[in-house]
């Protein structure tokens, strides 16, 4: 058999996924005397103490197949945020998601627009459906560019997405930008509005969540894996109009996500205390990281998520950089995929987990930029 000849052209464009190294595989290769795993946005309290008695108790029926559409858990969720929950779709995470929306609405020709440096997860999601991607760059403050991206629709076009916040930027549009956004879009072209950090950036006085300014054509993605603490069981969802969500359930994998996803997201749903503590602790470390780089000369961007992007001069650097600290135990996320080769990515983490990564940084990174490789070879 010759592979070759049977993948298609846009599958063998795509390129594998690179994960990040496990906690086991870093006390395998360097033992640390502890490891801080920053790399992935994941909710480093863990997850509510609600989730795991609910997840304990759903395996008593872990035989029968889980109900398809969530309904205990979709009418939690409509009454939350004040729609039917004809409005709500359940999935294996919002990527799961981003994969029915591709496979619900793309059809041959048809193309998406989006920035240059965003989520991964629809880069590789309209690869696979082979739909042409049209990124625009972001603007001088890392930020998407409203007037470019309305500009980049043409009549093929089928999908705009825009991550509000941004990954792994960690900005958002400002609330009239959004605006302007919503109404330049052709009502033919869906606006799928993800957001993921959504209770992170709640409070911030120029976040416009996409449900207080909402048209038929606008999808809001939402996940359990980042606040809530769930990344591990796959579970988000979308909201938008019930003829959108009717569609979509068509497409969607009969029966995701699982049985114990939705009992566990039920429960975490709601525990208003845990997703308090969590945002705190997020918007306290944030602080607290831009007080340390900025005494140490670091340039980053401020952020409305639960991460922080620093810059770097070069992808050397970048990559010097997350080995170094790597070897120490702390665990970064490069972001080249993203499209941003000389950027790292923090998660804001447990304050001690966040003075490992201080600690480390210091004797890692040296006193001034530049200094990185001389330090690592002085130790
Ligand atoms: C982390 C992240 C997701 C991932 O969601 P899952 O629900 O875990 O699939 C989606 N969108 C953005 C922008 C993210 O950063």
């Amino acid at each position: 058999m010759n592979i070759s000849e049977i993948v298609p052209e846009n599958i063998k464009k795509l390129k594998p996924y690179v994960a990040g190294k496990t906690i086991a595989e870093v006390r395998n290769e360097y033992h640390p005397d502890s490891i801080s795993k920053l790399a992935s946005n994941e909710n480093r309290l863990g997850c509510s103490p609600a989730v795991k008695p609910a997840v304990i108790d759903a395996l008593e029926s872990i035989q029968d197949y889980p109900d398809p559409i969530a309904e205990k858990l979709r009418t939690a969720i409509a009454e939350q945020n004040h729609v039917k929950p004809e409005e709500i779709l359940l999935a294996a995470g919002s990527e799961s998601i981003i994969s029915i929306l591709c496979r619900t609405f793309f059809k041959n020709g048809d193309n998406a627009v989006t920035s240059n440096v965003t989520f991964v997860g629809f880069f590789v999601q309209t690869g696979v459906r082979g739909i042409e991607l049209k990124k625009v760059p972001v603007t001088t403050g890392y930020g998407f560019d409203v007037d470019a991206m309305l500009n980049a629709i043409d009549s093929q076009t089928k999908m705009v997405y825009l991550a509000n916040p941004n990954n792994p930027t960690g900005t958002i549009l400002a609330a009239e930008e959004y605006r302007k956004l919503v109404d330049g879009i052709p009502d033919n072209v869906l606006l799928i509005a993800d957001e993921a950090y959504y209770e992170y950036a709640k409070g911030y006085p120029d976040f416009l969540p996409a449900m207080e300014y909402r048209k038929e054509n606008v999808v809001i993605l939402r996940t359990f894996s980042k606040a809530y603490g769930l990344a591990g069981l796959r579970i988000g969802y979308a909201i938008a109009h019930p003829d959108v969500i009717r569609e979509m359930i068509k497409a969607k994998l009969t029966f995701e996500p699982t049985a114990a996803a939705q009992a566990a997201a039920l429960a975490a749903y709601g525990d208003f205390d845990f997703l308090r503590k969590s945002v705190e602790l997020v918007e306290k470390g944030k602080e607290d990281l831009y007080g340390f780089f900025d005494m140490n000369d670091v340039e980053y961007v401020r952020s409305v998520s639960n991460s922080v992007m620093m810059i770097l001069d070069s992808e050397r650097e970048a990559v010097d950089f997350t080995q170094g600290m790597l070897k120490k135990g702390v665990i970064l996320r490069r972001i080249n995929a993203f499209g941003l080769p000389n950027c790292v990515r923090i998660t804001i983490g447990r304050e001690s987990e966040m003075d490992h990564f201080k600690n480390s940084f210091k004797k890692v990174y040296g006193p001034k930029k530049g200094s990185l490789l001389e330090n690592e070879q002085k130790k």
